[in-house]
């Protein structure tokens, strides 16, 4: 292997300890800690680990966490009702609303209903134009990650070519808005795109969020690129874990313990042959975006009650 990997568990430990200097300092000068708020409705099993770790590391930072639980029976109404209480709540900067929702309720309907002030995760409309309009607001915490992780590790944005493959709301979008900012040039792929690889291969800066286990091989990889593996995916498939990470024991035992193992939408052992630098999954954006969740409210505490 002859990438550098990037540590994504070092640089959000380092976020959260920024995070958590900063809510102390609020505290010595006598204002409140700054409140983050999670709805989760139904019973995912992936939402309620996300949301479970989102409670605490804002409680580890100094902030009020709180999450509340809906079940999958909500009402439109009742789910909008949670959401003003929590507009409304003074101690309460940051608020989340868990997706996917139970498929019955209107996602858009939810996020509509967030004061664009508290949404901790960027996705108001309000807080998409302000994006693309390069006005402050808070970004979506999974694509700011990935920006802070490249500044972090000392990676150069400014005239590189980027290409992000996924133009998902969440991740895909927001992402190529940010790298913009960020002086690239950027591309975005996406399901229909004529010859990915070809796309894929002009990039410095490759950005892979297809939500595909492996999509991305080599072939896809110009020499000496950045890959960044946005994917997550439980892999139950032991050929497959095998052609991934080859004699990977820690992943043999997982998937004869647990029946699992994480990996991404990159080829991670073979593209790193390619790559110069290359994130890992886990441990690569993942614990990022949960650090920039904590900024996202922190700065709006900022805002709201200095
Ligand atoms: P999504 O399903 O909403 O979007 C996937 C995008 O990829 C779509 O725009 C689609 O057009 C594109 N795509 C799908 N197949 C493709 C193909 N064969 N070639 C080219 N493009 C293709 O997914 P998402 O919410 O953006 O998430 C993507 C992945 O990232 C998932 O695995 C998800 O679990 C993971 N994720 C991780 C984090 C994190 O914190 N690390 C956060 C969000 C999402």
């Amino acid at each position: 292997m002859s990438a550098r990997l990037l540590d994504g568990r070092r640089s959000a430990e380092a976020i959260r300890a920024e995070v958590a200097a900063r809510v102390a300092a609020r505290a010595a000068r006598g204002s409140r800690p700054p409140g983050l708020a999670a709805i989760l409705a139904g019973d995912d099993a992936a939402s309620r680990v996300y949301v479970a770790s989102k409670e605490r590391a804002a409680r580890e930072a100094g902030f009020v966490g709180r999450t509340v639980k809906l079940p999958a029976t909500v009402t439109q109404a009742q789910l909008h009702d949670e959401i003003e209480r929590l507009n409304l709540d003074p101690e309460i900067d940051g608020v989340i609303v868990q997706l996917p929702l139970p498929v019955r309720l209107d996602e858009d309907a939810a996020i509509d209903a967030l004061d664009p002030a508290k949404d901790a995760d960027g996705v108001h409309p309000e807080n998409v134009g302000r994006l693309w309009l390069d006005l402050p607001g808070p970004a979506p915490a999974t694509p700011s990650g990935i920006i802070e992780l490249l500044r972090r590790e000392g990676i150069d944005r400014a005239g590189r070519r980027a290409v992000v493959v996924g133009r998902s709301r969440l991740v895909g979008k927001p992402l190529a808005a940010l790298l913009l900012r960020e002086q690239c040039t950027v591309t975005v792929c996406h399901s229909r795109t004529r010859d990915l690889v070809a796309a894929c291969r002009e990039a410095e800066i490759l950005v892979v969020a297809a939500g595909r286990p492996a999509l991305v091989g080599p072939e896809h990889v110009a020499e000496g690129a950045v890959v960044i593996d946005v994917g997550i995916h439980r892999c139950d498939d032991a050929a497959l874990v095998e052609r991934l990470y080859p004699g990977d024991e820690k992943r043999r035992r997982a998937l004869g313990e647990k029946g699992y193992t994480l990996i991404g939408d990159v080829d991670f052992t073979r593209v790193a042959e390619r790559a110069s630098a290359l994130t890992p999954v886990p441990g690569g954006v993942g614990p990022l975006t949960v650090a920039m969740l904590l900024v996202n409210a922190l700065e709006s505490a900022d805002r709201r009650s200095p």
